[in-house]
């Protein structure tokens, strides 16, 4: 089967995780994408598992000797941002122009200037009411077709192979039950980027913060030096994070602090925050910045009248991968020899590779060959799957060859 095939099979799946769920998976139906990859891979003759959270791992035994232990991953679930339940792919021969998807959305060559490279290929889009699912069922369908053309060439020499999947990436709690000790793999990728080519290794610091402030509510006819209007003064911390700081102002290796989450009436403001950085002690500075100046309004309107909270949410990895930069060489090399120009971009999000990365599992992350992921106008180039599976085989190459 191939790649492209498989993709399509499973986008039918209904996997959109869910942010208030507590249980692992969070939706019933990433369990049931994940037994039918189990049983997939059982299919192949490959050892595939499934615990109780969901995750399921396959091992391929090496048939070579003194090789690492390879391993790579995706992501089943899609983002709760759009819809992905009933998404019906459909193919399109892409002649220039804008593409109509359908419920009034249109994929427009305006707004996805990537698409004048794409003229004459034949895209998979969506029909405008979901998202496709190419964030990362295309990465699935990409490391459960090569596994299979490994199995069934004898002659392809390899080390050992570990293949994961796991629910939840997307509500970041795809590593969180993950047992990295127990999956006993040396490095390797996380697929779950862009376009054809990417290779992404650096990925933003990221925390995430709260400001709560506490005010004091009297009737406005006599409010007069007494009411303490917490709408008001959590404007006032607001104005003070600088506004050129936002996700809206800023791009590649520039941090931000944005305001997610707002409530607010005159006894008491609560916001949510995300503060990120790629650069390390920018990202101190910032999550520092953002404590000093609820101690300043404090020195100004009285102690305890804001309380700033900051956790650290996850770390850039490029320092690990760095240590292991055979990892990004090796995938540019495989790259090219399949005729894909590598791209090597700044991350600006975080993936589950960055945590695998500092519990001892580097991961720089691979494209998929999908684009505008978490949208309607998601799509992917028909061929980019199988283009793919080249790559993550011409990648398990490389790493026989080099003993
Ligand atoms: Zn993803």
């Amino acid at each position: 089967m191939t790649a492209k095939e498989r993709f399509l099979k499973y986008v039918t799946f209904h996997t959109t995780s869910d942010e208030n769920s507590s249980s692992c998976p969070s939706t019933e139906g990433q369990r049931t994408l994940l037994s039918f990859l189990k049983e997939e891979l059982l299919a192949m003759g490959i050892a595939a598992e499934q615990d109780e959270n969901g995750y399921v791992t396959a091992r391929i035994p090496a048939n070579a000797e003194g090789l690492p232990v390879l391993c790579f991953l995706a992501h089943v679930d899609t983002s709760p941002a759009v819809s992905g339940e009933n998404v019906r792919p459909r193919e399109v021969v892409y002649e220039g122009g804008d593409i109509p998807l359908g419920n009034g959305v249109t994929l427009s060559e305006k707004d996805n200037p990537d698409l004048r490279e794409l003229i004459g290929e034949t895209l998979i889009v969506t029909d405008g009411n979901t998202l496709l699912g190419a964030d990362d069922k295309a990465g699935v369908a990409e490391i459960v077709t090569a596994a299979e053309r490994m199995v069934n060439d004898p002659s392809f020499r390899h080390g050992e192979i570990a293949i994961a999947f796991t629910p939840d990436e997307e509500i970041g709690r795809g590593t969180d039950l993950f047992d990295v000790e127990k999956f006993a793999a040396d490095f390797g990728y996380t697929v779950d980027g862009g376009k054809l080519g990417e290779i992404e290794y650096e990925n933003f610091n990221a925390a995430a913060a709260t400001i709560e402030v506490k005010g004091y509510s009297i009737h406005p006819g006599g409010a007069k030096n007494r009411m303490k209007n917490a709408v008001d003064l959590f404007c006032e911390f607001h104005d003070l994070l600088p506004e050129a700081d936002r996700p809206v102002h800023t791009e590649n290796y520039e941090g931000f602090y944005m305001a997610d989450e707002l409530s607010a009436d005159v006894e008491k403001a609560t916001c949510k925050y995300i503060i990120r950085d790629h650069d390390g002690e920018n990202f101190r500075r910032r999550k520092e910045f953002f404590l000093s100046c609820a101690d300043f309004l404090n020195g100004k309107y009285g102690e305890g009248t804001f309380t700033a909270t900051v956790k650290d949410s996850y770390y850039n990895m490029a320092s690990v991968i760095r240590e292991n930069f055979h990892l990004v060489e090796n995938a540019r090399k495989a790259m090219k020899d399949c005729g894909i120009e590598p791209i090597t971009v700044p991350i600006r999000g975080g993936t589950d590779g960055a945590r695998l990365s500092f519990l001892g599992l580097p991961c720089p992350n691979l494209s998929t060959g999908g684009y505008n992921f978490h949208s309607r106008t998601e799509f992917i180039p028909a061929g980019a799957p199988d283009r793919m599976t080249e790559v993550i085989l011409k990648i398990v190459s490389l790493y026989a060859e080099r003993q």
